[in-house]
């Protein structure tokens, strides 16, 4: 049961463009939601689910920016459905559908298998050279604040997907791995427990992987934690270019 509709309400009518699977295709539903300065579109989207479109299909969870679950397009931006209040869109008419970076498999809900197994590729995790030590730490790796800082900011990826789907490359070549994977091979190369950066960047060193990215930025843009998608990809071609020209990658900005 969703709360009840506050002060200063008005009228939005909401367009909610749904994939068919069957005509792989979409229609389109219009209803009208009220809304206070307080709802989301999240918000509004449930409210269409129980009162008048109870088939509707959609992800979400956690309801606070947290699971990454509710991404989709709102007028025609990638945005989180939990954190996208309605009044602050400025318009009376809003637009909601996938994320069509995505396979989509019904209504609002896209396919993330292929999107976990581009993360999952570039090793995001500590990898150690010592094989016992990976798989049977016997020691506390402690680290200095000035460590921390160097990856913190990207660990905040709560793998919603915005990134890629608002990505130009990622739209149009479907091998590119995109910024979401490389933004956490960069986070990880950036950690000074981790012992993984070469062979990270050897197998990225391509035209499907960092070399793809032409930095229009748009990953950075939509990313609701900040991550910054697009600074990793470049700090990256540069570490790769130190490794070809100098002979070393980013280790020296660990040892601060
Ligand atoms: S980098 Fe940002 S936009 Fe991309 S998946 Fe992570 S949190 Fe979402």
């Amino acid at each position: 049961m969703r709360r009840p509709i506050g002060k200063g309400s008005r009228t939005v009518t909401f367009v909610v463009k749904k994939y068919v699977p069957e005509k792989q295709g979409f229609d389109e539903s219009t209803c009208e939601v009220q809304a206070d300065p307080f709802t989301s579109v999240l918000d509004a989207l449930i409210g269409i689910k129980e009162r008048s479109d109870r088939s509707l299909s959609m992800r979400y969870s956690c309801n606070m920016g947290i699971c990454g679950s509710c991404g989709m397009v709102i007028n025609g931006k990638p945005r989180l459905a939990c954190e996208t209040n309605v009044f602050s869109l400025g318009s009376s008419t809003i637009t909601v559908g996938p994320m069509e970076a995505h396979p989509m498999v019904k209504d609002l809900v896209t396919d993330f298998d292929e999107f976990f197994s581009k993360h999952q590729s570039v090793k995001p995790w500590l990898v150690r050279e010592d094989r016992v030590e990976q798989f049977e730490a016997r020691r506390e790796y402690r680290q200095t604040r000035n460590q921390v800082d160097f990856f913190l900011d990207f660990a905040h990826c709560i793998k919603c997907g915005l990134c890629v789907d608002a990505c130009p490359v990622s739209n149009t070549n479907p091998h590119f791995v995109g910024p979401q994977a490389l933004g956490q091979a960069y986070r990880y190369n950036s950690d000074s427990r981790d012992q993984g950066e070469k062979d990270r960047l050897d197998d990225l060193d391509r035209l499907d992987g960092i070399w793809g990215c032409e930095f229009a930025g748009a990953c950075s843009e939509v990313c609701p934690k900040g991550v910054d998608p697009a600074l990793t990809i470049q700090q990256m071609k540069i570490d790769l270019m130190k490794r070809r020209l100098l002979g070393r990658g980013s280790g020296e900005k660990r040892a601060r």
